[in-house]
């Protein structure tokens, strides 16, 4: 392989590395793409949220993307007995077309915006696994070793090394800065495609499903309509139940996996329905010890985007989004610094994307606690929830789920505090009628008096 100097080499080609790259060829760098895997590849995660419409717009891929994928215009969430639910019409918070989001093969999603940035005009090298970096040895490059799959090594410079290698972490382990949420559980999932299923009238209409398990479990059950006839289902647990379900299992099951996840999604009538007389297409697929961050995300030398550099419970679907717009800006960022000198935009992404994480984060740990707001009880029409009649209480998570998380989020943050408190929501009886975006800028800066005037 030669030996070109580049300005930017981009370690991963997932979601978040595929997006900078185009974002950074666009600006006119030379930009290398090294990923260890051969594309397609298959990958968790496949629900999208309708924030990352104006990405898909920016990157030149909006059109193929509404071509080849399964329509998302909302989500459910459902109780485990099925007697409470809500569902989420993103169509009632975003008035134009962009209320629509996907669900996507993530094998054929992650191949889309690879090649995109391939026409973008970045290299891209499949099966070239990154090692290390080195940072010290230069001033004013960095090394990066890696090699391909029968172990050859190959050495390349850079201005700039951009770690997108997602859960992998490779430079959050080299650094040693790889940090725990004290706020969240650890926790795993166990996943698999089902063909032949039989969909409800949600799922049918292409509704995203997530059932909320309560008590030890802490966890949740998705369905994703991936396609008319094949559903991605999944279980995410709290890993001190997984790990009491395995020693309790695995005395009679030889893959004690299966065993746990056919045991959990059984728990649902409604997931049952659902599939009863479906077959599993795929083998079960684990993926542990979600929610994680890097402590140093940045430097003259390096940036993390997307899970490289942090990473929260995927219940919101939030991931994708995280990673793609996360990679806009750092590209942005990085692009400025190589041009002037300058780290000024890249700090003020980084502030942006702190600030989503953390909202993401207060979202997620709203969902899990017990005392709190309950998803499956928040509805215009259904259930008995008292915040059924504060309609923009309800636009307010609307949006947050839809993924507003980059403007406005200490504003979300500082309002899902509220909607915590039920001595607060009086607050929100006033607003009623108001737009969404609007009421927040109210709500958070006036008094229940003055909102009451
Ligand atoms: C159980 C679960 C469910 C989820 N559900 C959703 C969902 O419904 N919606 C959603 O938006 N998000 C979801 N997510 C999150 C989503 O999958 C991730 O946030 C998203 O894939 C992040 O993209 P990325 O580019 O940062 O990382 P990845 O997509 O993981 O890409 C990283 C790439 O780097 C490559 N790589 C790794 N190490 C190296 C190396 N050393 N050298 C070269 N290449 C390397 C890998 O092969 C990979 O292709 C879920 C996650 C989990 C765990």
């Amino acid at each position: 392989m030669e030996n070109k100097f580049y300005d930017c080499i981009i370690i991963g080609g997932g979601p978040a590395g595929s997006t900078i790259a185009t974002t950074l060829a666009d600006l006119g760098h030379e930009v290398l793409v090294l990923e260890k895997a051969k594309f397609p590849r298959p990958h968790v995660g496949e629900s999208l949220l309708p924030f990352c419409y104006h990405v898909f717009k920016d990157l030149g891929i909006l059109e193929t993307m509404k071509a080849k994928f399964a329509p998302k215009p909302g989500v459910k969430f459902s109780n485990i007995d099925g007697t409470q639910y809500s569902k989420w019409c993103f169509k009632d918070v975003i008035d134009d077309d962009s209320y629509l989001s996907f669900h996507v093969h993530r094998a054929e999603f992650d191949q889309i915006l690879l090649n995109n940035s391939s026409a973008h005009g970045a290299d891209v090298k499949e099966e070239i696994r990154v090692m290390r970096v080195d940072f010290d040895s230069a001033p004013d490059h960095s090394i990066v070793y890696a090699e391909d799959k029968d172990g050859k090594e190959f050495i390349f410079k850079t201005r700039f090394t951009i770690d997108a290698s997602g859960q992998d972490t490779l430079l959050a382990r080299q650094l040693n800065c790889k940090e725990s949420f004290t706020t969240l559980n650890k926790r795993v999932a166990l996943s698999t495609h089902w063909v032949n299923v039989k969909p409800n009238e949600s799922l049918a209409e292409s509704n995203i499903e997530i059932v909320h398990l309560v008590g030890e479990k802490l966890g949740w059950i998705w369905m994703i309509p991936i396609e008319e006839n094949r559903f991605s289902v999944g279980v995410a647990l709290n890993m001190e139940y997984s790990i009491a379900q395995r020693k309790i299992l695995s005395k009679e099951h030889k893959d004690w996996q299966l065993a746990l996840y056919l045991q959990e999604i059984a728990t649902s009538p409604e997931v049952s329905a659902v599939l009863n007389g479906a077959e599993m297409a795929n083998p079960i697929a684990a993926n542990g010890d979600f929610s994680y961050y890097s402590s140093n995300k940045y430097s003259t030398k390096h940036a993390m985007v997307g899970d490289a550099g942090g990473f929260i419970d995927p219940i919101f679907s939030s991931g994708i989004y995280l990673a793609l717009k996360s990679g806009q800006l750092v590209g942005n960022g990085i692009s400025h610094f190589l041009k002037t000198g300058s780290l000024s935009v890249m700090d003020a992404a980084y502030d942006d994307i702190a600030g989503a994480y953390r909202l993401v984060e207060k979202l997620v740990t709203t969902f899990y606690d017990p005392a709190s707001i309950n998803f499956s009880g928040i509805d215009k029409s259904v259930g008995n929830y008292s915040f059924k009649k504060f309609e923009t209480a309800y636009s307010l998570i609307h949006l947050i789920l839809a993924g507003d998380f980059f403007t406005n989020h200490q504003k979300y943050i500082d309002a899902i505090e509220v909607l915590r408190n039920p001595d607060m929501i009086e607050k929100y009886r006033y607003l009623i009628g108001h737009p969404a975006v609007h009421l927040i800028e109210k709500a958070c800066s006036k008094t229940p008096e003055e909102l009451q005037a």
